[in-house]
């Protein structure tokens, strides 16, 4: 499988990685250790740094280097800079466009060892930490203290809050609580070139200037190596419900979708979508038993509410889904509050758990997109028509309808060449007719940079690029990754 997605993705520049960068030498390894300690140099058993979550690509970095502080950080930079050795920045390493792994042989920094909670203010929720603290480890973290994290996504126990930054994590908590451009208040910065850029604050209103902190969320690890974070967090509120009912068609799950958000809005924090067959990967493939007893659907929405008044709340539900049963706009469905707290796990896993229930087929052909809810769902009906013919074992649909966004998802036991060129660039071309985006969430990576002009038009490329050069002249910081190739 590799080498078929290494000749695709994995090879096509070298001969510019070659003419720019200078080699890793032995004398280069031991000023590593003379600037982090032995123990935060690694050369050996480098594979799990070197491949990606999907297992599309796998680079051949023979160093990986665990800074403990943001100086370490700072030192090693500037000497990575001096020196041209290319490097990119590694938190949780769950990139579903292979970002987080080398392009060839770049030095891994790997952000896990930067793991220190700094402060939280229990009167504001305003969290700072380093950037290498596991999500998860935050949300338990805050909600101790009354709070909750203002995203929440399935690699939650896996991802790094500066990975989340990086890639603008979207996520399940979006529709309530908007995008990390938002929550963010601070960042601390280490240029490519060492040095430190200190943008942090605690003030949720700052008018003074560009707000450089929004540069670095979303870059990718293109622009500096995010060390610190400040966020506001929201207040934990004291119940939570999640619902999931099965519906019979799209236009359907708008209604529903329109009903929820009219008479439901004040405690509605998610709304997701999955079809069938994204469901059959959950129960089938990761052996569950069906969340509906078995009936199946060709749709599902699962949505969660939250109040501090729970009573109020749990009686509002069951009106709503007493109308929308009236109405036959749903024709199944349970719903569980957080006093049952392993049921109401449970139920919320069938959606969380759709992109590793896929795996088990072999391979997954992803696409994370915005379309216009007016044709969210007909392509994933256009891809079932295009591909079946291939041995494509399996085409999906489920996402974030409250934010427009589709994860549209193929199957294959290998990965096959035919299935990716029907594919690409057809649904490219359809996004672009339908001025949606190519990646909603997961940002471009390795796996779709080359494509970005289908999103955006070539003066904005033309000028992430110079932002990028006036930054990164050396291009050192994850070359080759989410812009097309810079000279
Ligand atoms: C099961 C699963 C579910 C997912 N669900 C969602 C979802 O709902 N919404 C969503 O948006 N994404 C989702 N993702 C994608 C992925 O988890 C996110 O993109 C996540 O934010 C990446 O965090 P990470 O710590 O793993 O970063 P990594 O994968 O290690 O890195 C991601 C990118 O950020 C850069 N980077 C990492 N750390 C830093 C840093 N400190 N400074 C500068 N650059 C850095 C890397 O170079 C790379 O380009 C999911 C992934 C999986 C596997």
């Amino acid at each position: 499988m590799w080498s078929a997605i290494t000749a695709k993705y994995g090879r096509q520049w070298t001969s510019t990685v070659v003419k720019r960068y200078r080699s890793l030498t032995a004398y280069d390894i031991s000023r590593m250790r003379d600037l982090l300690g032995d123990t935060n140099v690694k050369t050996d058993d480098l594979d799990s740094f070197n491949t990606d979550w999907l297992h599309t690509h796998k680079g051949r970095s023979q160093l990986v280097l665990e800074p403990n502080t943001t100086r370490q950080v700072s030192q090693v930079m500037a000497y990575l800079n001096d020196q041209s050795l290319p490097c990119v920045i590694q938190s949780g390493n769950t990139s579903l466009v292979a970002g987080s792994v080398p392009f060839d042989d770049e030095i891994i920094i790997s952000m896990a060892k930067m793991r220190q909670i700094i402060s939280f203010d229990e009167t504001s929720g305003i969290l700072v930490t380093e950037s290498g603290v596991v999500l998860q480890t935050l949300e338990d973290y805050v909600n101790e203290r009354g709070y909750i994290m203002p995203y929440d996504l399935g690699a939650k126990g896996s991802c790094l809050i500066g990975g989340n930054l990086a890639t603008n994590a979207g996520g399940l908590r979006f529709i309530r609580y908007g995008s990390l451009h938002g929550s963010v208040l601070g960042v601390e910065v280490v240029l490519p070139d060492g040095r430190l850029l200190d943008l942090m604050s605690c003030m949720r209103k700052d008018n003074t200037g560009y707000d450089l902190k929004q540069l670095f969320i979303g870059s990718e690890g293109t622009l500096g190596v995010i060390t610190k974070v400040s966020i506001q967090c929201p207040l934990k509120l004291r119940h939570q419900t999640v619902a999931l009912v099965a519906v019979n068609s799209f236009d359907d799950l708008l209604k529903i979708y329109h009903k929820i958000r009219c008479d439901l809005t004040e405690y509605l924090t998610t709304f997701e979508m999955m079809d069938d067959i994204a469901m059959d990967a959950v129960v089938t493939n990761l052996k569950q038993t069906h969340p509906l007893n078995g009936n199946s659907s060709p749709f599902y929405v699962m949505f969660k509410l939250a109040a501090n008044d729970c009573e109020h709340m749990e009686k509002r539900l069951a009106q709503v889904i007493e109308q929308l049963m009236d109405k036959q706009l749903i024709s199944d469905g349970t719903y569980v509050s957080d006093d049952n707290l392993q049921r109401f796990q449970k139920l919320k896993s069938y959606r969380e758990r759709i992109a590793e229930g896929l795996l088990v087929d072999g391979y997954s052909y992803k696409y994370d997109i915005s379309l216009p809810l007016n044709v969210f769902y007909e392509i994933v009906n256009v891809m079932k028509d295009r591909l079946k013919t291939t041995k494509c074992l399996r085409v999906c649909g489920y996402g974030h309808i409250g934010d427009s966004n589709l994860h549209l998802n193929m199957t294959s036991k290998v990965f096959d060449t035919d299935i990716k060129s029907q594919i690409e660039p057809f649904l490219y071309e359809y996004i672009a007719k339908h001025k949606g985006s190519i990646s909603a969430e997961h940002g471009l990576g390795l796996m779709k940079n080359r494509y970005l002009s289908y999103s955006k038009p070539a003066e904005a490329i033309s000028m992430m690029k110079d932002i990028k050069r006036l930054i990164d002249p050396k291009n050192i910081l994850n070359p080759n990754k989410m812009l097309p190739p810079i000279n």
